[in-house]
């Protein structure tokens, strides 16, 4: 259903077959006819999009421009088929530009060796690891990758000029490596994918620094310090990529803060004296969850222990293949 948030500007909520089972996607109703975020491949979320257009009075055809904040595949997974049916070209910051032009399995398969070490240093069981694998089968279909010419890097500051406004690129990494936010510094409204949202803490991602040699991305440090940029900003609305538009972002901010600042205290009370793996303190933080479970919080806690260690508070060392924490 289409709900208008903003003069020419709508909010289309799009089904997620996981948590948080909606993703927003935003239609700006504009000369050139755009669109913030593309939703997850499918049948259902194609059709909802098309009845949303339907509704302006557009079609998918009429699509000019596809604006993807991250490429996780909740926000990209259509795009691809928007774009055969349409001649938009598709706008992403060129550290996504790996995985937006790559098939999931065959990026993963083209990077194992390194990926396995990873997940090696992690500590994680081998039922983890397949259960990771047949993951990436199945999410394989909710995004097919992107054409060279169908897309277009941003970079930091570039202006994206509408009739009705201008929208700033703002590059905000940390739950994604290229992660951008889009920007009215003049009304002061932002589209902000998942850089914070209402309900939960936007854990960043288990990554690899994409833009760079191959070396394990801190996305929690370069998260904090994109919220610090996101309060300079002083926006007094935020059109998240889930869940409902918002306006107390100082308030959030804050949640997004403390709630930090408070796991940072329980990991290290949970490392107390002893050296423990990645998998060993997630598995404690969040006992009673089967395997497969637990694999969802590893993120969370692969980024606090990063943070920590980035802080001094922590040290690191891998050995025999596994990467051991422990209290300075
Ligand atoms: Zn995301
Ligand atoms: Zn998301």
């Amino acid at each position: 259903m289409l709900k208008p948030i903003a003069n020419g500007i709508y909010r289309v909520e799009l089904p997620l077959a996981w948590p948080p089972w909606i993703v927003n996607s935003y239609i700006i109703d504009d000369s050139s006819l755009t669109l913030i975020d593309a939703g997850p491949g499918g049948e259902e979320a194609l059709e909802i999009l098309e009845n949303a257009l339907g509704e302006l009075g557009y079609s998918i055809k009429e699509l000019e421009r596809i604006i993807l904040t991250h490429a996780h595949i909740d926000h990209y997974g259509l795009g691809n088929t928007l774009t055969n049916f349409s001649s938009a070209k598709v706008f992403f910051h060129p550290y996504e530009k790996d995985r937006l032009l790559c098939r999931m399995d065959r990026y993963w398969k083209q990077n194992q060796k390194k990926i396995c070490s990873f997940f090696d240093e992690l500590d994680l069981p081998e039922e983890v690891l397949r259960h990771f694998h047949n993951l990436v089968s199945q999410y394989n279909n909710l995004a097919l990758p992107f054409t060279s010419n169908q897309v277009r890097e941003l970079s930091n500051r570039q202006k994206i000029h509408f009739d009705r406004f201008t929208l700033e690129v703002i590059h905000l990494p940390g739950h994604s490596p290229g992660h951008i936010a889009l920007c009215d510094t003049k009304k002061r409204f932002i589209f902000s994918g998942d850089l914070l949202l209402l309900k939960s803490l936007p854990c960043p991602v288990i990554d690899l620094d994409w833009g760079s040699p191959w070396v394990q991305y801190k996305g929690l440090v370069a998260q904090l310090g994109s919220i610090k940029k996101l309060e300079t900003l002083k926006v007094k609305q935020v059109f998240p990529g889930h869940w409902e538009p918002f306006n107390q972002t100082g308030y959030f901010i804050n949640q997004f803060l403390m709630g930090t600042a408070k796991f940072q205290k329980e990991v290290l009370s949970l490392i107390g004296r002893e050296e423990k793996t990645v998998y060993e303190l997630t598995r404690e933080a969040y006992g009673g969850m089967s395997d497969m479970a637990i694999f969802n919080y590893l993120p969370e806690m692969f980024g606090i222990l990063s943070l920590l260690v980035f802080q001094g508070k922590l040290l690191a060392e891998v050995r025999g293949g596994k990467a051991f924490y422990w209290a300075t």
